[in-house]
């Protein structure tokens, strides 16, 4: 028996969904701006206009003047509450939902701890999460899991290939969540549904390529090329972790001499600085503490390094760093730079690099907006 409610997203053709796509990512838009950007005629933008008002995605609103260009236009609006999305984060001990609208802005959480690590006690803890949601929010939609793991597959049915967080190989994850929803089911890795997510409604909004960088208990980056997720062909692009970054220096976990997760982690800094934890070690740099900052003056040069790399590589727009080690990207601006443009090939371009607050609900966001992603 299927979960959801009456109410069930509608197929829509080509046409109809990006125009919706285009309100959606770029904001409210007036039909001229529209007939401009997506190259259709004004009759069709005005009966496709017409088709996502009768669907209740979007509104029309207040006509525009156009200065000494002929007749007002009429803006779309989207209709934020006109459908949700259930999103959820998995970690080896704990499931974090969050559901978003249709504008991608949160508007419930909750977190449950998981009963065991088997799937079939998984699947059940998010049948019954989803149950619960779509009782308050019943027009959810689709529903996006993420998690740190290897992904792979076609939309919709893709399957982990590898979670070490759970203890996972091989298993069909969309399809068994989707059974169990009775919805439409997106799977990812964390950082690539991230990626995903801030291409479309965060701090990469917009951006035809770009590069986000976690930083955290390990690094690793998402790519979006062309205005599509890089999804690699074995689920794992971006694997920077083990990029060497120095002839020398300390070994990772591995037992790599100068990869990137020898420096730039939050363990090996910990590690570095004695023992003694991450906020505190960036505090005591910050302070010029000469132990520290050498401690975080290495581990910035070498995420300057991995950024200059992946720039090169894939010549991106924008570089996104996120994530729960993103105070060591902000403790020295300056030496970040010059070891970014130290790296960089002399004509490549210097990339646009934004630090983005991170907060561990973001990968719940993520997962919903994947959802989105998914009937989009
Ligand atoms: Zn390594």
């Amino acid at each position: 028996m299927s979960l959801s409610s009456t109410w069930s997203w509608p197929a829509l053709h080509d046409a109809q969904r990006s125009v919706l796509l285009e309100v959606l990512v770029h904001g409210s838009r007036s039909r001229a701006e529209l007939t401009q950007r997506t190259g259709m005629s004004r009759a069709s933008l005005s009966r496709l206009s017409r088709d996502l008002v009768d669907l209740g995605f979007v509104v029309e609103g207040e006509a525009q003047a156009r200065p000494g260009r002929g007749r007002p236009s009429e803006t779309l609006h989207v209709r934020a509450d006109a459908a949700q999305f259930a999103g959820i984060k998995l970690t080896g001990d704990a499931l974090y939902a969050a559901v978003v609208d249709l504008s991608a802005s949160v508007i419930d959480t909750v977190e449950h701890p998981l009963p065991s690590r088997e799937v079939d006690d998984v699947v059940d803890l998010i049948g019954t999460v989803v149950a619960d949601l779509l009782t308050a929010h019943p027009r959810i939609s689709a529903v996006g899991v993420c998690l740190a793991g290897d992904v792979v597959g076609d939309q919709g049915h893709r399957r982990i290939v590898g979670s070490h967080f759970l203890g996972w190989e091989n298993v069909p994850l969309a399809d068994l969540v989707s059974d169990r929803c009775g919805l439409p089911t997106e799977i990812g890795n964390d950082v690539q549904s991230l990626t995903a997510a801030h291409h479309w409604f965060g701090a990469g909004r917009g951006a035809r390529s770009l590069a986000l960088i976690g930083l955290g208990a390990g690094i690793g980056a998402g790519l979006v090329i062309g205005g599509e997720p890089l999804r690699g062909a074995h689920g794992h692009p971006g694997k920077v972790g083990h990029l060497r970054v120095s002839d020398t220096g300390p070994t990772c976990d591995r037992g790599h001499v100068g990869c990137a997760s020898a420096f730039v982690t939050i363990p090996a800094i910990e590690r570095h600085a004695g023992g003694r934890p991450f906020d505190e070690v960036i505090a005591r740099a910050a302070q010029g503490v000469p132990a520290d900052v050498e401690v975080v003056e290495s581990a910035v040069r070498a995420l300057g390094i991995v950024i200059s790399n992946l720039v090169c590589i894939v010549d991106v727009e924008k570089v996104i760093l996120t994530g729960e080690g993103l105070p060591l990207a902000e403790s020295f601006p300056d030496l970040l730079s010059s070891a970014i443009a130290e790296a960089l090939d002399p004509a490549a371009e210097t990339p646009s690099v934004l630090l983005h607050p991170f907060q561990f609900a973001d990968y719940a966001w993520a997962a919903a907006v994947s959802a989105i992603r998914l009937v989009l």
